[in-house]
């Protein structure tokens, strides 16, 4: 059917009498109807990629996109009166994710379709997701945040498995969304849900009784782990993933002739972050249940299973207490003290342990131990991965170490979220680049071109008035397209360093006060959240909301400068930002960003980074060099020996700057003490003061010069637009589709 015979089936009514809800659900069931047309051939060997997270954002433009039919679409909506752009407003956000990787694991999917590979996702389908972000008094509030309707992406199926834990048992319900390749095959993403799920025992917020695991197991990402309840749940639920994911897997090997004996030769398993670690364990105890030995179990579950790294901070590694696991999952503690001792006997060396002298179990441990694979996510990160952080590891294993940069599909963060610059490239290089990303350099050719200067800065502005208009509707926050948009987008955290910037936007206040006032006026753009219990970072976003008050107010500054932060910051939020940046902040501490990937989109959209030598950024800079990208602050390998001696002193670095002293004091000062909180502003005035875990102090003078430099370089439109064609030619390099093409040759070997 098209989606004018839907319509009248659906609703006996044309199109042009449908509401933009109505036509959003007759267009669900076209292009379900489409993937479901679609011929889906089963290679004999297939991917599964576990992930606790899939931040797949909305599908409907990205669906009508990679089946080739978006055009048609939005003119057949356009000849009844009705806007296309308005139908994708009604469709909610999935809420399956909650940062980077996240968002990672949907680009790799749309890729890995894209190519043709035979691989799903595999995690959970959290009612409530990740929770609503809301401001209220300038301080984050969390709401639960339902976003499956009656109507939606997700297909129920038949299957269910049994899932066993420590004294009682509970059926899985598995739920499919297709994921549609880019004129090519439909994977799916498998989502496992549980029937007795009671979304009635959520209070105000998120506050829920964390013991009754039947009725919350899927309810939410990442519950609040601060207590034992709350790191308890998030055992059973990463059980309830894994045991269901490893069951799907046995009964798919099998339908297809697997003996269990051969089963790498039908599966390979991609594990996203420790989150589904203990699929290890799992599928070893379930080949041992249907009859094969311990040996041959490990090295058959050793030749399926392959990890991916995504961080290097120590408190993100997890380590389990044996003690949960003797609790949740009874029948894997056997099997995990098996891997240990096994482990334990051949290495005298206890950093290689599975388990810790206080009976904790190192997941990343078991993962790099039993598995073929260990990888990280960007050059950089993989050397310290290496060199320091894992290096015990990477000497006995060093075959199994690799690099694979992230990526992002370009389907969704340039040709669904920024049409006109899609079009613009497209007339100059042809559409080649819609396919490989590497024709971009193409591009490049035009960055002393004024005519191609001239267009690209007018989808700037076009894309910059979009998001004024959006913000403004949504969340009446108001905007001058005429400013400088420097945005800063990403989970609050002190290792990204919003602090530095927000004591830059201090900076930039008092001079202003003083009679130095910018050519052009400076509008700060933040997004971010931050763990419902991570207190510091709270207190940032709280510092953040005030400063933007009482720069909003103050006559004398306003003009020239003003701060926002978006509530709720999503994959929605994301593609309306990013095609309006113009110099995006990428700031974190060198060698805590394994790699980043909102650096990409940005530089996909030509905005120009500021940013440190960590992650991807040390790629960009490679390829798009000095003059495109703004790069200040100490090196990683300075960091590393800096934590190393462990003799920093953020005190200093206060006492001898003066405007640094001012900006620090400013926090602590009237001004703020009027508009915010006393106990938050001085509980993170004394951080800095104290700690400054993440040394915001020693490269703040750098990062002000350089950010200055970069207002005074964007006065200069001709050079600046030099900029950005310079980097979004070179952002082929960070398409997935590469990515998943090395990951295919080097690890999963699918066709
Ligand atoms: C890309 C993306 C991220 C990751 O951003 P980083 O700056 O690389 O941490 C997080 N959230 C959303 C919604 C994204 O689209």
């Amino acid at each position: 059917m098209n989606l004018k015979e839907i319509v009248t089936t659906k609703y006996g009514r044309d199109i042009a009498q449908c509401s933009d809800k109505e036509l959003y659900f007759a267009l669900l069931d076209l292009v379900k109807q489409t993937a479901a047309g679609q011929e889906r051939v089963e290679e004999k060997k297939k991917l599964y990629y576990i992930s606790a997270e899939f931040l797949i954002g909305k599908l409907l433009s990205n669906n009508l996109i990679n089946l080739g039919i978006y055009e048609e679409v939005r003119e057949l909506l356009a000849a009844n009166g009705k806007d296309i752009a308005a139908v994708e407003e009604a469709e909610p956000e999935p809420s399956l994710g909650n940062g980077g990787l996240g968002r990672l694991a949907a680009c790799f999917l749309d890729s890995i379709a894209t190519l043709g590979l035979n691989g799903d996702g595999v995690g959970l389908n959290y009612h409530y997701g990740l929770f609503k972000q809301e401001f209220e008094n300038h301080l984050q509030k969390e709401k639960k945040n339902p976003w499956i309707e009656p109507q939606s992406w997700l297909r129920r199926t038949d299957t269910c498995y049994p899932v066993s834990f420590g004294g009682f048992q509970v059926m899985s319900r598995l739920y499919d969304i297709d994921v549609i390749g880019y004129g090519n095959r439909v994977n799916k993403l498998r989502l496992f849900d549980l029937e007795t799920v009671d979304e009635g025992i959520v209070g105000e917020g998120i506050d829920f009784n964390k013991e009754e695991i039947a009725k919350n197991l899927t309810l939410f990402l990442y519950p609040d782990d601060s207590d034992d309840k709350g790191r308890l749940l998030r055992v059973y639920q990463q059980y309830f993933m894994v045991s269901n994911a490893a069951q799907l897997i046995l009964e798919e090997a099998v339908a297809k002739g697997c003996t269990l004996h051969d089963l790498f030769d039908y599966a390979v398993i991609q594990i996203n972050d420790t989150h589904p670690s203990m699929v290890i364990p799992e599928l070893i105890r379930l080949l041992m249940e249907r009859g094969i030995f311990i040996d041959e179990a490990i090295e058959i579950v050793s030749k399926t299973c392959a990890y991916t790294n995504h961080t290097i901070l120590a408190e993100a590694l997890e380590k389990w207490p044996l003690a949960y696991l003797e609790r949740a999952v009874p029948q894997l503690v056997p099997i995990i003290y098996e891997l240990h001792n096994r482990i334990a006997a051949k290495y005298g060396d206890a950093s290689l342990y599975i388990i810790d002298g206080e009976k904790r179990v190192h997941m990343a441990h078991m993962d790099i131990h039993y598995g073929f694979s260990v990888n990280g996510v960007a050059h950089l990160h993989t050397e310290i991965l290496k060199n320091t952080e894992l290096h015990n590891f990477y000497r006995i294993y060093p075959e199994k170490f690799n690099n694979k940069t992230n990526g992002i599909t370009f389907r969704r963060w340039l040709l669904s979220c920024n049409r006109p610059l899609t079009d613009l490239i497209e007339e100059k290089i042809g559409d080649g680049f819609k396919k490989d990303a590497m024709e971009l350099e193409k591009f490049g050719e035009f960055a002393c071109d004024d005519a191609v200067a001239e267009r690209l800065l007018a989808v700037k502005m076009q894309k910059k008035r979009e998001l004024k208009e959006c913000l403004k509707r949504t969340q009446n926050i108001d905007l001058d397209e005429n400013a400088v948009f420097d945005i800063q987008i990403k989970r609050l955290h002190e290792y990204k360093r919003q602090q530095m910037n927000a004591l830059y936007v201090i900076r930039k206040y008092f001079e202003i006060k003083s009679g130095r006032k910018p050519v052009r006026p400076i509008t700060v753009i933040f997004g971010a959240k931050a763990a419902p219990a991570y207190t510091i970072a709270k207190d940032i976003i709280h510092l953040i909301l005030s400063l933007s008050q009482i720069i909003r107010h103050d006559p004398q500054v306003s003009p020239y400068l003003k701060v926002v932060m978006v509530e709720n910051y999503n994959v929605t939020l994301a593609e309306k930002l990013i095609p309006a940046a113009d110099i995006h902040e990428q700031i974190s501490l060198a060698s805590k960003e394994a790699s980043g990937t909102s650096n990409m989109k940005f530089m996909l959209n030509g905005a120009v980074a500021i940013g440190t030598m960590d992650g991807a950024n040390v790629e960009i800079a490679e390829l798009v060099g000095d003059d495109n990208i703004y790069i200040f602050g100490e090196t990683s390998d300075e960091v590393i020996e800096r934590y190393r001696r462990g003799d920093y002193v953020s005190r200093k670095y206060y006492e001898e700057n003066k405007a640094l002293k001012q900006a620090v004091d400013f926090i602590v000062g009237d001004e703020m003490m009027a508009v915010g909180h006393r106990e938050s502003l001085e509980r993170l005035y004394h951080e800095l003061l104290n700690k400054d875990w993440f040394m915001t102090f020693p490269d703040w003078e750098d990062y002000c010069a350089k950010k200055d430099k970069m207002l005074s370089d964007y006065e200069d439109k001709k050079a600046w637009a030099g900029k950005m064609i310079v980097n979004i030619s070179k952002a082929g390099f960070f398409s997935s589709d590469r990515t998943i093409e090395q990951y295919n040759k080097d690890i999963w070997k699918l066709k």
